[in-house]
């Protein structure tokens, strides 16, 4: 299991979603359950002995990994959503895009004092999502334990930007 070539598993679309950019596609690495295991085996090897107390997964591809680990840790799977997406009463954390700023949301009861919270995405660019996700999570007071990723693209220095939250990653890919 730790030699499992995962970096070719995910398909990179260069020019999408506009040129310049590198779309890393993991639809291919879950179309592949030895790689999928893989990716959760790996995370769970991680975090099993940390003390984690919840899973929050951001909207989309971090759900699909947030949940599955979620489940094998038999831990609560949190939804950080993209704005107006959640039901119930939400807290809300702009953060910058490239051009102008977006919103995510999480349910306010979603979180309490005493919480330690794993936070979990597909990919860390420039770090502007995680960071968000983990203001929302200490504004109601949980504890950001780490913050996990099946990719890092380290050119863009995310992981910089995030080094009191604990990043991880599994694979890096160069260029951003
Ligand atoms: P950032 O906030 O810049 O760290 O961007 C991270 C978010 O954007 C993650 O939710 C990723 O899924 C997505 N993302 C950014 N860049 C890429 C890329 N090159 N390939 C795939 N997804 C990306």
């Amino acid at each position: 299991m730790d030699n499992f070539d995962l970096k070719s598993t995910i398909r990179t679309v260069p020019d999408w979603p506009k040129p310049g950019i590198m779309f890393r596609d993991i639809t291919t690495l879950i179309e592949n359950p030895d790689a999928f295991r893989y990716c959760i085996e790996r995370l769970k090897q991680e975090y099993q002995n940390k003390n984690i107390t919840k899973i929050a997964g951001i909207e989309s591809r971090g759900f699909i990994f947030g949940a599955a680990l979620a489940h094998e840790m038999k831990l609560p799977l949190v939804l950080i959503r993209k704005k107006g997406k959640l039901p119930a009463a939400t807290l809300a954390q702009e953060y910058q895009l490239e051009y102008g700023t977006d919103k995510i949301e999480i349910h306010k009861d979603a979180i309490m004092k005493g919480d330690n919270v794993l936070i979990i995405d597909d990919l860390i660019a420039t770090g502007g999502t995680i960071e968000a996700a983990c203001k929302l999570v200490e504004k109601l007071q949980g504890k950001v334990m780490g913050c996990a990723f099946v990719i890092n693209l380290p050119e863009l220095n995310g992981a910089d930007k995030i080094k009191k939250y604990n990043p991880f990653h599994l694979i890096e890919f160069e260029g951003g």
